[in-house]
Protein backbone atom coordinates (compact mmCIF):
# COMPACT_ATOMS: atom_id res chain seq x y z
CA UNK A 1 0.00 0.00 0.00
CA UNK A 2 1.56 3.47 -1.21
CA UNK A 3 0.89 6.14 1.28
CA UNK A 4 0.77 9.92 -0.01
CA UNK A 5 3.64 11.92 0.08
CA UNK A 6 4.88 15.13 -1.15
CA UNK A 7 5.49 14.10 -4.76
CA UNK A 8 1.52 13.79 -4.22
CA UNK A 9 0.54 16.54 -3.07
CA UNK A 10 2.77 18.41 -5.30
CA UNK A 11 1.12 16.22 -8.65
CA UNK A 12 -2.55 16.78 -7.16
CA UNK A 13 -1.82 20.32 -6.86
CA UNK A 14 -0.55 20.15 -10.81
CA UNK A 15 -3.29 18.35 -11.68
CA UNK A 16 -6.10 21.27 -10.34
CA UNK A 17 -3.88 23.78 -12.23
CA UNK A 18 -4.13 21.81 -15.52
CA UNK A 19 -7.85 20.72 -14.81
CA UNK A 20 -8.76 24.67 -14.04
CA UNK A 21 -7.08 25.42 -17.06
CA UNK A 22 -8.51 22.93 -19.53
CA UNK A 23 -12.29 23.30 -18.37
CA UNK A 24 -12.13 27.13 -17.47
CA UNK A 25 -14.46 27.97 -20.59
CA UNK A 26 -17.17 25.24 -19.21
CA UNK A 27 -16.51 26.61 -15.39
CA UNK A 28 -17.36 30.13 -16.45
CA UNK A 29 -20.29 29.33 -18.65
CA UNK A 30 -21.98 27.30 -15.70
CA UNK A 31 -21.09 30.36 -13.88
CA UNK A 32 -22.71 32.71 -16.42
CA UNK A 33 -25.99 30.66 -16.59
CA UNK A 34 -26.80 30.81 -12.58
CA UNK A 35 -24.02 33.23 -11.45
CA UNK A 36 -21.61 35.83 -12.54
CA UNK A 37 -19.22 34.05 -15.16
CA UNK A 38 -16.12 34.11 -13.08
CA UNK A 39 -15.63 31.05 -11.67
CA UNK A 40 -13.60 29.29 -14.26
CA UNK A 41 -11.40 32.35 -14.19
CA UNK A 42 -10.92 32.42 -10.38
CA UNK A 43 -10.23 28.78 -10.21
CA UNK A 44 -7.75 29.05 -12.91
CA UNK A 45 -5.78 32.18 -11.99
CA UNK A 46 -5.47 30.87 -8.37
CA UNK A 47 -4.12 27.37 -9.58
CA UNK A 48 -1.48 29.12 -11.71
CA UNK A 49 -0.79 30.91 -8.74
CA UNK A 50 -0.57 28.02 -6.60
CA UNK A 51 1.75 26.11 -8.77
CA UNK A 52 3.84 29.05 -8.88
CA UNK A 53 4.51 29.41 -5.37
CA UNK A 54 4.83 25.49 -4.92
CA UNK A 55 7.70 25.50 -7.11
CA UNK A 56 9.45 28.84 -5.92
CA UNK A 57 9.07 27.44 -2.16
CA UNK A 58 9.70 23.72 -2.47
CA UNK A 59 13.06 23.48 -4.01
CA UNK A 60 15.26 23.88 -0.88
CA UNK A 61 14.15 21.03 1.83
CA UNK A 62 11.38 18.74 0.80
CA UNK A 63 7.95 20.33 2.22
CA UNK A 64 5.49 17.65 4.37
CA UNK A 65 2.34 17.37 2.73
CA UNK A 66 0.48 19.22 5.24
CA UNK A 67 3.37 22.52 4.15
CA UNK A 68 2.25 21.91 0.36
CA UNK A 69 -1.64 22.16 1.08
CA UNK A 70 -1.08 25.22 3.67
CA UNK A 71 0.94 27.14 0.96
CA UNK A 72 -1.76 26.05 -1.23
CA UNK A 73 -4.42 27.44 0.60
CA UNK A 74 -2.67 31.05 1.58
CA UNK A 75 -2.16 31.68 -2.62
CA UNK A 76 -5.65 30.73 -3.13
CA UNK A 77 -6.90 32.82 -0.22
CA UNK A 78 -4.91 35.73 -1.76
CA UNK A 79 -5.30 34.93 -5.38
CA UNK A 80 -8.92 33.83 -5.91
CA UNK A 81 -11.35 36.42 -5.56
CA UNK A 82 -15.39 35.75 -5.02
CA UNK A 83 -17.00 32.91 -2.69
CA UNK A 84 -14.97 30.42 -3.99
CA UNK A 85 -11.54 31.70 -3.00
CA UNK A 86 -12.26 31.73 0.70
CA UNK A 87 -13.83 28.51 0.57
CA UNK A 88 -11.38 27.06 -0.92
CA UNK A 89 -8.54 28.69 0.65
CA UNK A 90 -10.42 27.01 4.27
CA UNK A 91 -10.86 23.47 2.57
CA UNK A 92 -7.09 22.96 1.75
CA UNK A 93 -6.06 24.73 5.43
CA UNK A 94 -8.01 22.25 7.07
CA UNK A 95 -6.68 19.77 5.19
CA UNK A 96 -3.40 20.81 5.85
CA UNK A 97 -3.92 20.00 9.53
CA UNK A 98 -5.71 16.93 9.22
CA UNK A 99 -2.91 15.78 7.13
CA UNK A 100 -0.83 15.94 10.17
CA UNK A 101 3.21 15.58 9.99
CA UNK A 102 4.06 12.81 7.20
CA UNK A 103 2.86 10.93 4.30
CA UNK A 104 -0.84 9.70 4.40
CA UNK A 105 -2.39 6.82 4.97
CA UNK A 106 -5.77 5.63 4.03
CA UNK A 107 -7.57 6.89 6.72
CA UNK A 108 -6.08 9.97 6.97
CA UNK A 109 -6.50 10.82 3.34
CA UNK A 110 -10.52 10.47 4.20
CA UNK A 111 -9.61 12.77 7.13
CA UNK A 112 -8.36 15.42 5.00
CA UNK A 113 -11.39 15.39 2.70
CA UNK A 114 -13.33 15.39 5.55
CA UNK A 115 -11.96 18.32 7.20
CA UNK A 116 -12.30 20.57 3.23
CA UNK A 117 -15.63 19.55 3.92
CA UNK A 118 -16.10 20.55 7.64
CA UNK A 119 -13.52 23.76 6.20
CA UNK A 120 -16.37 24.83 3.83
CA UNK A 121 -19.46 24.40 5.84
CA UNK A 122 -18.04 26.22 9.06
CA UNK A 123 -16.80 29.12 6.62
CA UNK A 124 -20.10 28.92 3.70
CA UNK A 125 -22.86 27.87 6.06
CA UNK A 126 -24.14 25.81 2.94
CA UNK A 127 -25.88 22.38 3.84
CA UNK A 128 -26.14 19.66 1.58
CA UNK A 129 -29.07 19.93 -1.09
CA UNK A 130 -28.77 23.93 -1.05
CA UNK A 131 -26.66 23.57 -4.77
CA UNK A 132 -23.24 24.73 -4.01
CA UNK A 133 -19.66 22.43 -4.18
CA UNK A 134 -20.74 21.23 -0.39
CA UNK A 135 -22.79 18.86 -2.60
CA UNK A 136 -19.95 17.56 -3.91
CA UNK A 137 -17.62 17.65 -0.81
CA UNK A 138 -20.13 16.03 1.32
CA UNK A 139 -20.50 12.53 -0.96
CA UNK A 140 -16.78 12.60 -1.49
CA UNK A 141 -16.16 12.87 2.20
CA UNK A 142 -18.71 10.22 2.98
CA UNK A 143 -17.09 7.77 0.08
CA UNK A 144 -13.34 8.59 1.05
CA UNK A 145 -14.24 7.12 5.22
CA UNK A 146 -15.87 4.47 3.79
CA UNK A 147 -13.69 2.94 1.51
CA UNK A 148 -10.91 3.78 3.99
CA UNK A 149 -13.17 1.99 6.64
CA UNK A 150 -13.45 -1.33 3.69
CA UNK A 151 -9.19 -1.11 4.02
CA UNK A 152 -8.72 0.39 0.38
CA UNK A 153 -5.86 2.10 -0.18
CA UNK A 154 -5.06 6.22 -0.54
CA UNK A 155 -5.38 5.90 -4.18
CA UNK A 156 -8.64 3.70 -3.79
CA UNK A 157 -9.78 6.07 -1.34
CA UNK A 158 -9.70 9.27 -3.63
CA UNK A 159 -11.08 7.52 -6.74
CA UNK A 160 -14.45 6.48 -4.26
CA UNK A 161 -14.09 10.37 -2.99
CA UNK A 162 -13.70 11.63 -7.07
CA UNK A 163 -16.47 9.00 -8.41
CA UNK A 164 -19.00 10.28 -5.48
CA UNK A 165 -18.20 14.24 -6.33
CA UNK A 166 -18.30 13.51 -9.97
CA UNK A 167 -22.00 12.23 -8.92
CA UNK A 168 -22.70 14.88 -6.25
CA UNK A 169 -21.96 17.60 -9.00
CA UNK A 170 -24.54 15.79 -11.45
CA UNK A 171 -27.49 15.79 -8.75
CA UNK A 172 -27.15 20.06 -8.09
CA UNK A 173 -28.72 19.89 -11.67
CA UNK A 174 -32.25 19.44 -10.53
CA UNK A 175 -31.86 21.81 -7.20
CA UNK A 176 -32.69 25.72 -6.27
CA UNK A 177 -29.97 27.12 -5.32
CA UNK A 178 -30.33 28.54 -2.00
CA UNK A 179 -26.88 29.72 -1.05
CA UNK A 180 -24.07 31.74 -2.91
CA UNK A 181 -25.11 34.20 -5.84
CA UNK A 182 -27.18 31.37 -7.67
CA UNK A 183 -29.89 31.71 -4.84
CA UNK A 184 -30.69 35.26 -6.50
CA UNK A 185 -32.20 33.27 -9.05
CA UNK A 186 -34.53 31.30 -7.06
CA UNK A 187 -36.09 28.32 -8.84
CA UNK A 188 -34.87 29.72 -12.64
CA UNK A 189 -31.30 27.88 -10.78
CA UNK A 190 -32.96 24.82 -11.59
CA UNK A 191 -31.52 22.58 -14.49
CA UNK A 192 -28.15 24.21 -14.15
CA UNK A 193 -25.14 22.67 -12.51
CA UNK A 194 -23.13 24.36 -9.82
CA UNK A 195 -19.88 25.93 -11.09
CA UNK A 196 -18.37 25.04 -7.49
CA UNK A 197 -19.71 21.76 -7.15
CA UNK A 198 -17.98 20.82 -11.17
CA UNK A 199 -14.73 22.03 -10.37
CA UNK A 200 -14.98 20.41 -6.87
CA UNK A 201 -15.27 17.42 -9.00
CA UNK A 202 -12.27 18.14 -11.42
CA UNK A 203 -10.05 18.88 -8.28
CA UNK A 204 -10.90 15.60 -6.29
CA UNK A 205 -10.28 13.80 -9.52
CA UNK A 206 -6.81 15.77 -9.86
CA UNK A 207 -6.55 13.66 -6.34
CA UNK A 208 -6.73 10.95 -7.31
CA UNK A 209 -5.10 10.82 -10.67
CA UNK A 210 -1.74 12.01 -8.57
CA UNK A 211 -2.19 9.30 -6.02
CA UNK A 212 -2.38 6.68 -9.66
CA UNK A 213 0.27 7.88 -10.87
CA UNK A 214 2.66 8.13 -7.82
CA UNK A 215 1.59 4.59 -7.39
CA UNK A 216 2.70 3.30 -10.76
CA UNK A 217 5.86 5.09 -10.04
CA UNK A 218 6.92 2.99 -7.03
P1 LIG B 1 -18.76 34.16 -6.76
O1 LIG B 1 -20.03 33.42 -6.46
O2 LIG B 1 -18.43 35.14 -5.70
O3 LIG B 1 -18.76 34.74 -8.13
P2 LIG B 1 -17.25 31.91 -7.75
O4 LIG B 1 -18.01 32.11 -9.01
O5 LIG B 1 -15.79 31.74 -7.89
O6 LIG B 1 -17.57 33.08 -6.72
O7 LIG B 1 -17.79 30.61 -7.02
C1 LIG B 1 -19.12 30.26 -7.04
C2 LIG B 1 -19.31 28.94 -6.32
O8 LIG B 1 -19.04 29.09 -4.94
C3 LIG B 1 -20.71 28.41 -6.40
O9 LIG B 1 -20.92 27.67 -7.59
C4 LIG B 1 -20.83 27.54 -5.16
O10 LIG B 1 -20.43 26.20 -5.42
C5 LIG B 1 -19.82 28.15 -4.23
N1 LIG B 1 -20.47 28.83 -3.11
C6 LIG B 1 -21.00 30.06 -3.07
N2 LIG B 1 -21.48 30.33 -1.84
C7 LIG B 1 -21.24 29.23 -1.08
C8 LIG B 1 -21.48 28.87 0.30
N3 LIG B 1 -22.04 29.71 1.15
N4 LIG B 1 -21.08 27.64 0.71
C9 LIG B 1 -20.49 26.77 -0.15
N5 LIG B 1 -20.22 27.06 -1.44
C10 LIG B 1 -20.60 28.26 -1.89
MG1 LIG C 1 -18.96 33.64 -9.87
Amino acid sequence: MTNLSTDWAQAWINNCAAAAHEHREELIELDRVIGDSDHGENVDRGFRAVVGAVTDETTADGPTVAEVLKLTAKTLMSTVGGASGPLLGTAFLRAAKAAGTGDLDAPTTASIIEAALEGITTRGKAAEGEKTMVDAWAPAARAARHAADAGHNPAEVLRAAAEAAAEGAEATVPMVATKGRASYLGERSVGHKDPGAASTALFIAAAADAAETAGQET
